[in-house]
C-alpha cells in the first residue's frame, strides 16, 4: 500500500493548474481533497508522475466559494468541502436533496477533506479493479486496469463482470452526481482555450473506463444550479454496507415541484452506483408532470427507474437485490415528495 513517486506541483492559479496538466497530459493527474485519489494511489490503481494539487487554490480564487441570488441560481466552487455543502443552511432550505445525498457520502472524516469537484469526476468502481495489486495481477488484470506481461501467450484483459463483451461495467458510486441531476446542474470547466460550460447530464460517458467529458487538461471549477430549482421538494436514498461509511450499492435521488392541490409540475428522478454513469430517468419525469398522487402511478415510475438500473456483480450485495432496493427507494422518495417532506 506504497505509493510510487511522484513530483507534486501547487499551481498559484487555475490558469497555472491548467498549464502545467497541458504540459504533462496523461502523467499528470489533479488532487483536490486526496481521499478517493490516495487510497487508489496507494492500491496502484494508476501512477502518475506529476500530481496537481488544487487545495491551495482555494485561498487565492473562487473554488472553495459558495454564492446564492435569486437572479443567478446556485455556484458552488469546486473546491468546496461536502461538510460545508451539506451542513449550510441555504442549501437544506433550498436544495434538500443535494442536502441529504451529500450527508451519506463516506463518513466525517472524508466530508471534512473532500470536495465537490472530486466526488463529480470520481473514478468509477468494480470489485474487481478496487483491489491490491497482487489481487489483480492473479487474475491477470481487466479492461479497465491491464497488468503488463500478465498475458504472454494468453487472451489479453477482460471484463470479470461480463466476461463476453468489451464494454467496461465499473459502475460510477458517487452521491452528489444523481442530486444534482435532479437539479439540472451545469459545471464550469477551465482549459486552454478559456471557460466552458456543459449540462451534467452531458458530463457522464456510462463507459466505466471513459467515464466522463473532461480533457486531460481542464479543471473543473464549479458546479451551477438554476435558480428555478430552489425550494424544490426532494430527497435521496442510498443502499450500502455500512451506514456509517460506505459508497453506495444504488441510490436514487428525486427532486419535485408540487402545486397547493397536490398535482405535480415537474419532477426528476436519478440513479447512481447502478451503471457506469449516474442516470436521469427520463420517462419518470415525463410520467409525473401533471399528476396527483397514486399508488399504480408511483408503481409504473418505479418500473421506469428498474429499467434504467442495469446492476451487475460486485461484493456487498446481488444485482437482483439492487434492482430491487431501486423499486422500494423511488416509492419511498415519492410517496415522501408527495407527503411534502423533504
Ligand atoms: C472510506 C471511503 C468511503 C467513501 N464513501 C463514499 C461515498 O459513500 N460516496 C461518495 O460519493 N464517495 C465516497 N468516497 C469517495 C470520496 O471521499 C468522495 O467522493 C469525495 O468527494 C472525493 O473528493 P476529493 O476532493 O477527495 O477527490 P480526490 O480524491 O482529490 O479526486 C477524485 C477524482 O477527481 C479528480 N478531481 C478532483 N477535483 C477535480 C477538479 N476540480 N477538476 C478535475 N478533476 C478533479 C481527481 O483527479 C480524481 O480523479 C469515499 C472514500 C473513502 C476513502
Amino acid at each position: 500500500m506504497t505509493m510510487g513517486a511522484f513530483r507534486l506541483e501547487r499551481p498559484r492559479s487555475v490558469a497555472d493548474a491548467v498549464s502545467i496538466l497541458a504540459a504533462h497530459g496523461p502523467d499528470a493527474m489533479v488532487v483536490a481533497g486526496g481521499t478517493d485519489v490516495v487510497p487508489n494511489l496507494q492500491m496502484k490503481l494508476f501512477a502518475p508522475r506529476v500530481l496537481v494539487d488544487i487545495k491551495s487554490l482555494a485561498k487565492v480564487s473562487q473554488l472553495a466559494a459558495m454564492e446564492w441570488s435569486p437572479e443567478n441560481g446556485l455556484r458552488i466552487g469546486a473546491l468546496a468541502t461536502l461538510t460545508t455543502i451539506c451542513e449550510s443552511p441555504l442549501i437544506q432550505e433550498k436544495f434538500p436533496v443535494l442536502a441529504r445525498a451529500v450527508a451519506t457520502i463516506a463518513g466525517p472524516l472524508q466530508r471534512n477533506m473532500g470536495t465537490i469537484g472530486g466526488n463529480l469526476c470520481l473514478e468509477t468502481r468494480c470489485h474487481w479493479y478496487n483491489q491490491s495489486g497482487f489481487w489483480r495481477k492473479s487474475l491477470g488484470g481487466c479492461l479497465k486496469l491491464k497488468v503488463p506481461d500478465a498475458f504472454a501467450g494468453k487472451d489479453g484483459p477482460i471484463c470479470h463482470v461480463a466476461p463476453g463483451g468489451k464494454f467496461c461495467w465499473a459502475a460510477w458510486s458517487g452521491d452528489a452526481a444523481p442530486a444534482l441531476l435532479t437539479l439540472d446542474a451545469e459545471l464550469e470547466i477551465a482549459g486552454p482555450a478559456g471557460a466552458r460550460h456543459i449540462p451534467l447530464a452531458q458530463f457522464y460517458k456510462n463507459d466505466g473506463m471513459d467515464r466522463i467529458a473532461l480533457g486531460r487538461d481542464e479543471l473543473l471549477t464549479a458546479v451551477r444550479v438554476p435558480a428555478r430549482m430552489a425550494g424544490r421538494r426532494g430527497n435521496y436514498h442510498k443502499l450500502r454496507v455500512r451506514n456509517s461509511i460506505d459508497y453506495p450499492l444504488a441510490g436514487v435521488a428525486v427532486s419535485m415541484d408540487v402545486d397547493s392541490r397536490g398535482v405535480c409540475r415537474d419532477a426528476r428522478l436519478a440513479l447512481t452506483a447502478v451503471n457506469p454513469a449516474p442516470l436521469l430517468v427520463k420517462e419518470a419525469g415525463e410520467s409525473l408532470i401533471g399528476q396527483a398522487a397514486s399508488p399504480e402511478l408511483i408503481d409504473r415510475v418505479a418500473q421506469q427507474a428498474i429499467r434504467t438500473a442495469k446492476p451487475l456483480t460486485t461484493s456487498g450485495s446481488t444485482p437482483v437485490y439492487r434492482r430491487d432496493m431501486v423499486r422500494v427507494f423511488t416509492r419511498r422518495a415519492l410517496e415522501e415528495a408527495w407527503r411534502g417532506g423533504s
